[in-house]
């Protein structure tokens, strides 16, 4: 068993809270960060179908991507139908997560597994950069019994993270030397005494966005009453965060083939595209999940040849056409690979952590569109 704060503290390692859009109400929208949690489902959207799922599985905990309160809401009665759907949500004791723009920009979140899908070659930049994170570099003496401890909860909260690698830290051994006065409470040695422990010194990457949780986390689980680290400026290590991203097809490709490849790799039946020459020859392509009719102009500054997003209404069709941006539009429901991405993450999540966690990945929500 884990709680609903446990797995969110992971989630927001995985995509920080603060590379979310300021419009986006992502966070806990039902229940309490205290509830324990035995069955947890993920799935795009709460609706009628995701919820009824979660009631008959017994499902204590809902992580989805669109958060289910977009609104303001005024009042909670039942002769709104969805807002019969939040009574039913809290009457079954149910909590709810959303993870959104968050997930969109995130390193490995859902615009890079829709990229990775197509399989686009690199360099992969950013659309639309949001933020741009420097790092900082944590140096934190611990003793030496205590390091995996103290290197795993630095880890767990998101320290450490270089490119594809996970857990990066540089690891040396010393001796630490300190006098406790007679206020001091040590958890080693004795006041007035001279006092020296092996200990040692571990150097992580933290992302700026980070550094408040990873002090605390050190607070909390450095043996010492005093932890002793340093953080220093490595401005020169930015990253750009954002929503969508432009990479390159290994070969050019024409529009006609790339519609089929873009209809395997997101598994939808048909896509809407650009009255545009199908024989038209494109390598650089934009990709933005969602809706991303407004960022289509950034695709023309990074020089794209095509540009794939979903809910593209006629008039930001003709915008897009009269700029000469061919387009594909294969729906907002390619997003739904969030639900396979999320649940693997969060079960190697529960595997590392040894939580007995029923993990379900949502099957009943299907796209509202259906096509003939
Ligand atoms: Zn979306």
């Amino acid at each position: 068993m884990t709680t609903v704060k446990e797995i969110v503290h992971h989630i927001e390692a995985f995509a920080p809270p603060s590379l979310a859009e300021d419009w986006d109400p992502i966070g806990l929208a039902f229940g309490s960060y205290d509830q324990e949690v035995n069955k947890m489902m993920i799935a795009l959207d709460l609706d009628a179908k995701t919820l009824k799922e979660a009631q008959e599985n017994d499902v204590d905990f809902i992580f989805t991507h669109h958060p289910p309160i977009f609104g303001s809401l005024n009042t909670l009665n039942e002769h709104d139908t969805r807002r019969k759907e939040y009574i039913e949500l809290i009457k079954s004791n149910i909590s709810v997560y959303a993870a959104h723009t968050n997930i969109d920009a995130a390193e490995n979140g859902m615009n890079d597994w829709l990229i990775h899908a197509l399989s686009l070659e690199g360099p992969i930049e950013v659309l639309d950069v949001t933020t741009e994170t420097s790092y900082k570099l944590l140096v934190l003496y611990t003793p030496l019994e205590d390091a995996d401890s103290v290197r795993n909860a630095l880890h767990k909260n998101g320290a450490g993270q270089v490119g594809n690698y996970d857990n990066v830290s540089y690891n040396s051994r010393g001796t630490g030397r300190f006098t406790p006065n007679e206020k001091a409470e040590p958890t080693i040695g004795q006041a007035n005494e001279a006092e020296q422990v092996l200990e040692e010194r571990i150097e992580v990457l933290v992302p700026e966005s980070l550094i408040g949780r990873i002090i605390q986390t050190i607070y909390e689980v450095h043996p010492y009453e005093e932890p002793v680290f340093h953080l220093f400026d490595i401005g020169k290590i930015e990253k750009k965060y954002g929503l969508g991203r432009v990479g390159s097809l290994a070969e050019p490709t024409t529009i006609h083939d790339l519609i089929e490849r873009v209809k395997q790799a997101y598994n939808v039946p048909f896509v809407r595209h650009a009255n545009l020459d199908l024989e038209q020859k494109i390598k650089k392509i934009a990709v933005l999940g969602g809706s991303g009719e407004k960022y289509y102009k950034k695709a023309l500054e990074k020089e794209a040849d095509l540009y794939i997003t979903g809910d593209i209404s006629y008039h930001g069709a003709q915008d897009m056409i009269r700029d000469g941006l061919p387009f594909i539009d294969p729906g907002h429901f390619i997003e739904n690979i969030f639900v396979e991405k999320m649940t693997k993450e969060i079960i190697k999540w529960s595997e590392a952590e040894n939580w007995s966690l029923e993990i379900t990945p949502s099957t009943k929500q299907e796209d509202v569109f259906k096509f003939r």
